[in-house]
């Protein structure tokens, strides 16, 4: 007898999925992102002056440059027919040579004398898949990556994503402090926990969130802590130096990268991106890095993408050629220089007399970050957020920067940034958020 007989004018009635799907872990570790939330609130009220986004100024994007390298991509059919092809995983060979070269001429080396090549460097879509590609390279979950106490967000959302638990170090306004980084590693070694360290993640140039720099004489000492750990440990615990804002300097000399203190070349991993100091939306990042990390990190972005848009790679190589980034750099200094004085100067003057709250005076980045008095709790649950919005500005709250361990959350901090808004919106937004403080600590 016939059970099943397939008669196709007549389906079977539906029967419901079971909802939701039964999805990956790791897809459950992916939302979540707290700056999607306030991005949200800030699209929701129009006249918000917004001092969160970490958004680059809407009026310094690079559209002359950009049309011109673009037409001169497109004069040319065979190469133009190469940059609409598929490239390779590693990226568009010239790109990669152009920026080794500037890397390195950015801490007074030329190729010839390091003997790196350009099979050392990979272009992503912005630095922010490098440092998910490496860190899943890295880091199984239950692994732990050490960060400046307060770090970038959204890679502690990287973190959380791929399971990896975020141990913080102590800073001060000169960036990581090298005592706390090695009582740090000291404290996960007695807890027998040094075999879960696999890196330490720090943005050495005007971090997200407080634009502090890594100062000179600490660099050579982070690297030593952790080539000394490393021993200790029995593997490579690699430092990930994020370079994101190292061009938008606006005051005092360029410091070398942790890189040039890394002799052997076998622990730093260099990320770097156009995307502060050309354009977020061409997407392209890089990242220099030890053979054997790459040719790892190089297997694992075959698998999602065989390589970052190329025609954009194509595109910026053209613009590098013709000499338009760094007068473009140039144009940025010029015009974020003024914005951060236009904050520093309102946070003088409305910051400024009530008592407890301070702030770090950046060289350099986008972002200012202000520290309230201990009571006053500045999250998003907290009294002074709603407070601010009331009075018609937005930051971001400081306790979304502060790694799962190993440092206290201080939720009395937030992350201002002054890269969208023009000077006279800065100074309302610094007086509306003075007004809101004075509210909440009342
Ligand atoms: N690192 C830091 C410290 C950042 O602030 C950002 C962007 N906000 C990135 C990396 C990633 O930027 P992108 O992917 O555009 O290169």
């Amino acid at each position: 007898m016939l059970r099943h007989v397939y008669r196709p004018n007549s389906p079977a009635p539906a029967r419901e999925m079971p909802h939701p799907g039964r999805f990956s872990q790791r897809a459950s570790r992916a939302g979540g992102q707290p700056i999607s939330e306030l991005m949200h609130q800030a699209l929701a009220r129009p006249n918000l002056v917004s001092l969160a986004a970490g958004f680059v100024d809407q009026q310094s994007l690079p559209v002359e440059p950009v049309r011109e390298a673009m037409a001169a991509l497109l004069e040319e059919p065979l190469e133009a027919r190469a940059a609409l092809q598929y490239g390779t995983t590693l990226g568009f060979a010239p790109l990669r040579e152009r920026v080794l070269a500037e890397l390195l001429a950015a801490d007074g080396q030329t190729v010839a004398e390091t003997g790196l090549s350009a099979d050392r460097l990979i272009l992503t879509a912005g630095s922010n898949e490098l440092l998910h590609l490496v860190t899943d390279t890295l880091c199984d979950p239950g692994d732990l990556v050490l960060c400046t106490a307060p770090t970038y967000f959204v890679y502690s959302g990287i973190l959380k994503n791929l399971g990896v638990g975020s141990y913080g170090v102590a800073s001060d306004a000169q960036g990581l402090i090298p005592e706390a980084l090695d009582e740090a590693l000291a404290r996960l070694d007695r807890r027998q926990e040094l075999s879960r360290v696999k890196a330490l993640y720090i943005v050495s140039y005007f971090d997200n969130p407080r634009g502090v720099t890594l100062v000179g004489d600490r660099r050579a000492a982070v690297v030593e802590i952790v080539r000394r750990w490393s021993q200790q440990a029995g593997h490579v615990i690699y430092i990930i130096d994020d370079m994101a804002y190292r061009e938008l300097r606006y005051a005092g000399p360029d410091l070398p990268s942790l890189r040039r203190y890394d002799e052997a070349g076998d622990t730093v991993i260099t990320t770097h991106t156009f995307s502060k100091s050309l354009s977020p939306g061409l997407r392209v990042g890089y990242g220099l890095m030890p053979k054997p990390v790459l040719d790892a990190v190089c297997d694992q972005k075959g698998n999602i993408n065989f390589g970052s848009p190329n025609f954009n790679q194509h595109l910026v190589a053209k613009l590098l050629d013709a000499g338009r980034w760094w007068p473009h750099v140039e144009r940025l200094r010029e015009a974020y220089r003024p914005k951060l004085a236009a904050m520093l100067a309102a946070a003088e003057e409305h910051l400024g007399p009530i008592e407890g709250v301070s702030w770090v005076q950046p060289e350099g980045g986008l972002y200012v970050w202000v520290e309230l008095p201990s009571h006053c709790d500045a999250g998003p649950n907290g009294k002074l957020f709603d407070l601010a919005l009331a009075e018609g500005v937005l930051y971001v709250p400081g306790e979304f920067c502060f790694p799962g361990e190993g440092t206290e959350v201080r939720a009395n901090s937030m992350r201002l940034s002054f890269g969208v808004q023009p000077s006279e919106r800065i100074h309302l937004g610094m007086a509306a958020l003075a007004r809101a403080i004075v509210k909440a600590t009342d």
